[in-house]
């Protein structure tokens, strides 16, 4: 990673000598990446599967730590009251 900022004091003679002239210079890429580069680094890009628990209370999956959707259990307590249709 190529960050961080340069400040950069110059003088001009032809100015008030007191007069400091600041400019920001940012660090920039001296150059543009090759296309395998760019595809080497986007290798690892991958979609997560979404990891999923069993409730004990009623076997459907769930999202683990969370009360499950389906009958409204946590930790074998109702926790959530969940109509049945
Ligand atoms: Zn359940």
């Amino acid at each position: 990673m190529v960050g961080g900022w340069l400040l950069t004091a110059s003088t001009h003679s032809w100015l008030n000598e007191d007069f400091k002239i600041l400019e920001v210079v940012m660090a920039n890429p001296k150059r543009r990446h090759s296309r395998q580069r760019r595809d080497k680094r986007r290798t690892n890009w991958k979609i997560k599967t979404k990891s999923l628990s069993v409730c004990p209370q009623c076997k459907s999956a769930k999202m683990p730590h969370r009360v499950c959707p389906t009958c409204g259990y946590y930790k074998g307590k109702e926790v959530v009251s969940v109509d049945i249709a």
